[in-house]
């Protein structure tokens, strides 16, 4: 995590900002083809959100780092991705909490805090990384999560 290179996304905006944190959880998936990742099992993930935009709030701000930890890793430390019916789903495959769909979720929680911010930043990508040999890159699209 601290002065680990990430994958860089390419995008037209003037700031970015980047914040990294950690976020011990426990999760299963529930599917046959997840073989003994189907067992209630642990994970500390090691998490960076970039947010983009052209413009900064009152403060000089894109958005307060304190914020981004805030709203993700107070929700989901200590506790299991399962257990946020909110978030997650045990029915339906897209809601699983898998690395990819884990990475997607935080990708859409950041952006509907970001979308109530006058300066209207963007999250263009979420970097999530289950175990020391295994990470996801999401990016949302433009117009759609
Ligand atoms: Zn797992």
């Amino acid at each position: 995590m601290i002065q680990q290179i990430y994958p860089q996304v390419i995008h037209p905006f003037r700031y970015e900002l980047n914040k990294d944190m950690q976020i011990a959880a426990a999760h299963f998936i529930p599917h046959e083809a997840a073989g003994q990742c189907a067992n209630m099992h642990g994970h500390t993930y090691f998490i960076n959100i970039t947010v983009a935009g052209d413009e900064l709030d009152d403060s000089g701000f894109l958005i307060n780092f304190q914020q981004l930890k805030k709203l993700i890793h107070n929700r989901f430390d200590h506790t299991v991705m399962n257990d946020h019916k909110d978030v997650f789903s045990d029915t339906a495959a897209e809601h699983f909490p898998t690395t990819e769909v884990v990475a997607r979720k935080i990708a859409e929680i950041v952006q509907e805090h970001l979308d109530t911010l006058p300066n209207k930043p963007t999250c263009v990508q979420v970097f999530v990384r289950e175990s020391p040999t295994s990470y996801v890159v999401y990016r949302p699209k433009a117009g759609k999560q």
